[in-house]
């Protein structure tokens, strides 16, 4: 068994600024961050647009403020706004930390750190550094944090959270490499594992994005928070679903139908390309829907719409967003100095997930809060986005309650004892399971059970949904969950047994997907990301409230939690 002060899962942003504030704040705690990548590899080092924070740089006009109501109206209202006013409020310190820290960021003529626009904000307040802003920050946080004295356990996959009597007291852990099996014991354990776009078959996130922390956190009976509310980015590129940045249309790109039109109009006027994703990404099903979508050939009817940016020129392409330039000429062969892009939505980010309050403490639907359990990033809800996260929003979440939730727990543990955990059941918990995996010899392959459940959460849990569909995917899901007890293993072995990491990933998804669709049909309004056909109006009489799922002997309950509403009203949400 292995003993820490504090164990923290996931190696982005979040995670590794949570350990550096930690060490920070006392040198002599054993930290470990554990990441079944390498902890550079982690979705994070992906992020290209920028971090928003109003420093006023370029917009004296900019405030706190302005940014907190753009955060809490792109989110239809379902933000807690305390959780916004620390987000806004710490952004422009956070983002001069990571300065001093030695990022790159991009800089205007005088020196200062540039901001560009970005959809839904008001302001220009986006901070960058090109169209690789995520992996700028990523490299810099995890060099200091090689010299904090955090010690890194990378390629090894987490498989179980030990939460006994609403306390977390550690983990289990396989590594990758050798098939070993450690039983961590922690004072305090914090998930920032990330999102789960791999749930959906066209999705912007990597393949480690499979929502094992959420899976494992509903496994132990705690709740998921606000699941339903899943961000289609609108430009993905066709067909690879691979990120086309927001940053793009931030610096002047157009959206254009077959006709040649900037269909914006006729969906956010005052904001066209720069409206939040939400409403970009229903614009776009749309104009496809409709007819008005491209095919590979140009003509009308197909299945994508352009992503122009002709008359930005070379130049300013190259210079401002060369990442997005690159990936379009490498992976589908277009120059967009010449051509336009190929684009339809993407599965991006997650809005819910693993209920925290302002320091990072997990919730729990029967006790308020848990003992020792942390989270924060994309894996957690605070719920700072609501129903809708704005473009640049995330990176902030994660460097502001990454430090806000690592100095939570660095208090935290000063005056806690070690957990007793009984390692020996835990092992032996975890060798049965991984041995029935191994044992598997049943009729389908993983990636065809994986590639069936993708296609069903698509089709049935997509931009647009109803009752009768989501009702039809849940019913495909529980097949899908019951063939997935009958798969074959082909690879045996315990050395770098990827197949076996794939298989527990699966579980992971297919829980995962199953919480997403409950809550889905749970809210039976259209607010933010979530849009039902059969409820086309946000209705706040009877679902301006958080939901909360827990799996409970393997049936699922449901209850609901109050927003926090201390600044802004409800509005009608127009752009
Ligand atoms: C292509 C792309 C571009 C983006 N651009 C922007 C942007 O410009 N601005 C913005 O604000 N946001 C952006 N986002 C969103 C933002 O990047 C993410 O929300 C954020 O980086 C998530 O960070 P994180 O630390 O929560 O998780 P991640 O960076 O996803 O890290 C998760 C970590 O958890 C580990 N992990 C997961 N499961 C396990 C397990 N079972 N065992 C061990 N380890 C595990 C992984 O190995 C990884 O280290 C973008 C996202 C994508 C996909």
């Amino acid at each position: 068994m292995i003993d820490l002060d504090v164990v923290i899962v996931g190696g982005g942003l979040a995670g590794c600024r949570a350990a550096l504030e930690i060490l920070r704040q006392d040198p002599s705690l054993k930290v470990g961050l554990v990441a079944k990548t390498h902890p550079i590899r982690s979705h994070s080092v992906a992020a290209q647009g920028g971090i928003a924070a109003a420093l006023q740089n370029v917009d004296t006009e900019d405030s706190w403020q302005a940014h907190a109501f753009d955060t809490v109206k792109g989110g239809d209202y379902l933000s807690d706004q305390d959780a916004v006013a620390i987000l806004t409020q710490e952004g422009p310190e956070v983002v001069i930390d990571l300065e001093r820290l030695g990022v790159l960021f991009s800089r205007l003529e005088d020196g200062r750190i540039a901001q560009r626009p970005f959809g839904g904000h008001s302001h220009q307040r986006t901070c960058y550094a090109a169209d690789k802003t995520g992996h700028a920050i990523l490299h810099e946080l995890i060099s200091h944090l090689l010299e904090s004295g955090v010690q890194l356990f990378d390629e090894w996959y987490v498989m179980r959270l030990i939460f006994e009597e609403n306390t977390a007291q550690g983990v289990v852990m396989y590594r990758l490499t050798d098939g070993a099996i450690e039983v961590v014991r922690a004072k305090a354990v914090m998930f920032a594992t990330g999102g789960y776009g791999r749930v959906y078959n066209t999705t912007s996130n990597d393949y480690a994005s499979t929502g094992d922390g959420l899976a494992m956190t509903a496994a132990v009976g705690l709740p998921l928070e606000d699941m339903e509310f899943v961000q289609f980015h609108p430009t993905g590129l066709y067909p690879v679903g691979v990120l086309i940045s927001e940053a793009v249309r931030g610096e002047g790109a157009y959206l254009i139908n077959a006709q040649g039109d900037r269909f914006m109009a006729n969906y956010a006027p005052s904001r066209m390309e720069l409206a939040p994703r939400d409403i970009t990404s229903r614009a776009i099903v749309c104009e496809v829907m409709a007819g008005r979508g491209v095919n590979i050939d140009g003509s009308a009817g197909g299945p994508f719409v352009h992503l122009d940016l002709r008359h930005m020129g070379k130049e300013k392409i190259l210079s401002r967003v060369p990442f997005a330039w690159e990936e379009a000429h490498r992976l589908v062969g277009i120059d967009a100095v010449y051509e336009p892009m190929p684009v339809r939505p993407t599965v991006h980010y997650s809005m819910g997930g693993i209920p925290i309050n302002t320091d990072g403490r997990v919730r729990s639907s029967a006790t308020g809060l848990t003992e020792g359990f942390f989270a924060a990033g994309e894996a957690a809800c605070v719920s700072v986005h609501g129903a809708n996260r704005l473009g640049s929003n995330s990176l902030l979440e994660c460097v502001v309650y990454g430090r806000r939730v690592g100095a939570s727990i660095a208090r935290y543990v000063q005056d806690r004892a070690l957990p007793t955990v009984d390692a020996v059941v835990y092992l032996q918990e975890a060798r049965e399971t991984i041995q029935g995996l191994l044992d598997r010899t049943g009729e389908y392959r993983i990636n065809e059970i994986r590639t069936a459940y993708q296609d069903c959460m698509t089709e049935y849990c997509g931009v647009f949904r109803t009752e009768e569909r989501m009702q039809r995917g849940l019913l495909e899901l529980k097949a899908l969950q019951e063939k997935a007890e009958r798969i074959q293993m082909q690879d045996r072995g315990q050395v770098w047994n990827a197949e076996l990491i794939e298989a527990m990933e699966l579980r992971s998804l297919l829980l995962v997907g199953e919480v997403i669709l409950t809550s889905a049909l749970a809210r039976q309004e259209s607010r933010g990301s979530h849009y039902r056909d059969d409820f086309p109006e946000r209705d706040d009489r009877d679902f301006l409230h958080h939901s909360l799922v827990n799996i409970v002997e393997g049936a699922v309950v449901r209850s609901t939690m109050p927003v926090v509403i201390d600044m802004f009203e409800p509005m009608e949400r127009k752009y």
